[in-house]
C-alpha cells in the first residue's frame, strides 16, 4: 500500500496519517518530522532549514525529495509507506513519480481532505494555543503564510493527480472518527 495524504495545513493530516499507519501496518513519512528532526539534530542540514520552517515557507525541492529517496529505500517501505506533506510542489511530485517508476512501485491512492478555510485558520490557531512553544511556526502570521504558500504552491498538487484520475477527495469535517472511515473508504473503493 502506498499513500499519499494531501491537505492544507490544519485539514487534521498528521491525525488522520496514525489512523491510515495503523490500519494498513505501513510506516508514517512526514517530511515536517523528518525536518524537524534535523533541526533538532543540530546537523549543518538542520541549521539551515530552521529559518525556512520559522518563516512558514517551503524548504527546497532537492533536499526534501533527497530526505525522501533515503527513507523509501529504507527495509520497512518494502511493503508501501504513508506519505504526509510530500509532494508539496508540483515539481515533488514529478520527482516522486520518476521515483517510483525506477522501483516499478505504483501509487495505491492520492487522498485529498478537504476542509474550508475558516476552519483551518481557527484549527491552526488552536493548534499554536495548544502546544504552545513545541512548534514555533504556529503563530497566526506564520499560519496565514503556510496557508498562501499552500493556495500558490501545493494545491496545484492535487490538479496533478486529478489530471492522472489518481485524487480521492475526503471530506475532513468531522470527528476523527468521522473523517478516517471516509478516509479509508475512499482508500478501498
Ligand atoms: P508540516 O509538518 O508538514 O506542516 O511541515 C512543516 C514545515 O516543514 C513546512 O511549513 C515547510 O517549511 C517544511 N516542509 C515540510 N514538508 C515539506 C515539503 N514536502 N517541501 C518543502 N517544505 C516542506
Amino acid at each position: 500500500m502506498r499513500i499519499i495524504l494531501l491537505g492544507p495545513p490544519g485539514a487534521g493530516k498528521g491525525t488522520q496519517a496514525k489512523e491510515i499507519v495503523a490500519r494498513y501496518g505501513i510506516p508514517h513519512i512526514s517530511t515536517g518530522d523528518l525536518l524537524r528532526e534535523q533541526v533538532a539534530s543540530g546537523s549543518e542540514l538542520g541549521n539551515r532549514v530552521k529559518a525556512i520552517l520559522d518563516s512558514g515557507e517551503l524548504v527546497t525541492d532537492e533536499i526534501v525529495m533527497e530526505m525522501v529517496d533515503d527513507r523509501i529505500n529504507r527495509p520497512d517501505c518494502t511493503k508501501g509507506f504513508l506519505l504526509d506533506g510530500v509532494p508539496r510542489t508540483v515539481k515533488q511530485a514529478e520527482i516522486l513519480a520518476t521515483m517510483l517508476e525506477h522501483r516499478h512501485a505504483a501509487l495505491s491512492a492520492v487522498v485529498q481532505i478537504s476542509v474550508p478555510e475558516d476552519v483551518l485558520l481557527e484549527r491552526i490557531r488552536n493548534r499554536g494555543i495548544a502546544n504552545a512553544g513545541a512548534r514555533t511556526d504556529d503563530t497566526a502570521e506564520v499560519a496565514a503564510k503556510r496557508l498562501e504558500v499552500y493556495r500558490t504552491q501545493t494545491a496545484p498538487v492535487a490538479q496533478y493527480y486529478r489530471e492522472r484520475n489518481a485524487l480521492r477527495e475526503v471530506n475532513g469535517v468531522g470527528t476523527v472518527a468521522e473523517v478516517s472511515e471516509r478516509v479509508f473508504a475512499s482508500v478501498e473503493r
